[in-house]
């Protein structure tokens, strides 16, 4: 899976920032919230050559270190879009490729769900240039992958309620179920899951809401689930705490996974250093691109770590990027691939859902559908000739 670089695209002309809204088929409860609608913001790109899309990934409210949707549109706005257009104004051929993005970025969380966004409008473009897919940029043979379904933390929907649907999702093809957990309920919510399920993969995401527990009563919570058979534990503590992941990842026998943890190349060799987990949740858009995350991708394929590729609840275009990041050597794990239809209402770009146990991947030109006219309203222009 080696990208190559691809040439321009032509000169930038302008920028336009479009919207869309989805709502979830079942509102998913975390430790920091609820999810049960979203804002989606596309950044199109066009060129005297073509157009690209990218998604923003960042959700309405922010979590855990990572910024909401408002504060990556302002800094967009403000800053990633003049600048865009300004680096292409110095060049003669008034381009820019998809491999500079990162080099532009001053590497705030907000800035790397910015450049992610832009280097996906920016590659989608290169790619329909070209007639080229992304697996085919990633030389990249899977055409279909194992998919897996998320749950929440039991609230409105009872413990009862949420294993029923767990089973109802298995039997329609997910091999992997992904339950949102916190010290109150994982227990009882995950014996329940487990005696559901039978020997399906189960993930329990607890989203840091074990960090306000003193280390030894994390130890001693966490091993409780031990006889549970968990594929891991993702991000029991808050984001930055690598020395206590370190101790969790020797005390616990289930694997410990890093999410909200895991947001830059230079943070991966941190943890791979400090032992701090065994499992890697990678999210393009929190590394700052579809780039960076290769790059976390092959550093845990040469230490010998299992990583699998997490969602936000995209639409079916950035969707689209993930299933063939999926393919990777390095993610052994089922990832966050079944299409928006699995969890919205109405997914924007309608990327065609799972059949049977696998997702079909992406095998047309550029990175993923594009939202569809009727589901974007446009909400910002930029002219290269005005800015
Ligand atoms: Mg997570």
């Amino acid at each position: 899976m080696l990208p190559v670089t691809l040439q321009g695209v032509g000169s930038l002309e302008a920028i336009e920032l479009w919207e869309s809204s989805a709502r979830l088929r079942h509102p998913i409860k975390a430790a920091h919230g609820t999810h049960d609608h979203r804002t989606i913001l596309y950044l199109r790109l066009m060129t005297s050559e073509g157009e690209g899309w990218g998604e923003v990934a960042a959700l309405d409210n922010p979590s855990d270190g990572d910024p909401s949707l408002g504060e990556v549109r302002q800094h967009l706005e403000s800053f990633w879009i003049p600048r865009m257009i300004a680096a292409a104004r110095q060049r003669d051929d008034g381009g820019l490729g998809s491999h500079e993005i990162a080099m532009l970025s001053p590497g705030s969380v907000t800035d790397r769900f910015c450049s992610s966004a832009l280097e996906m409008a920016l590659l989608d473009a290169e790619l329909r240039r070209h007639s080229l897919s992304m697996a085919q940029w990633l030389h990249s043979d899977h055409k279909a992958l194992p998919f897996g379904m998320a749950l929440g933390i039991p609230g409105a929907e009872s413990i009862e309620d949420l294993s029923a649907r767990a089973l109802l999702g298995s039997e329609a093809g997910a091999s992997r179920v992904r339950a949102k957990i916190d010290p109150s309920c994982a227990v009882r919510y995950l014996t329940s899951l487990r005696g559901a399920l039978g020997s399906l993969d189960l993930h329990a995401d607890a989203n840091g809401s074990y960090g306000l527990l003193a280390s030894d009563q994390v130890v001693a919570e966490l091993t409780e689930l031990d006889g549970l058979d968990l594929r891991c534990i993702e991000q029991p503590l808050s984001t930055n705490d690598l020395t206590t992941y370190a101790q969790l990842t020797a005390s616990v026998a289930t694997p410990i996974c890093l999410d909200e943890g895991l947001d830059s190349p230079q943070k991966m060799s941190l943890a791979l250093r400090y032992e701090a987990a065994s499992v890697f949740c990678v999210k393009p858009s929190r590394l700052g691109g579809l780039r960076s995350a290769l790059a976390v991708l092959g550093q845990a394929h040469d230490a010998n770590m299992t990583c699998f590729i997490g969602g936000m609840f995209e639409s079916g275009l950035a969707r689209a990027s993930l299933g063939v990041l999926a393919g990777h050597p390095a993610c052994s794990f089922v990832s966050d691939i079944a299409a928006p239809s699995t969890y919205f209402a109405q997914d924007p770009c309608e990327l065609g859902g799972p059949v049977k146990a696998l997702q079909e991947l992406w095998n047309h030109s550029g990175v993923g559908p594009w939202p569809l006219e009727k589901s974007r309203s446009l909400v910002g222009t930029f002219l290269r000739s005005s800015l």
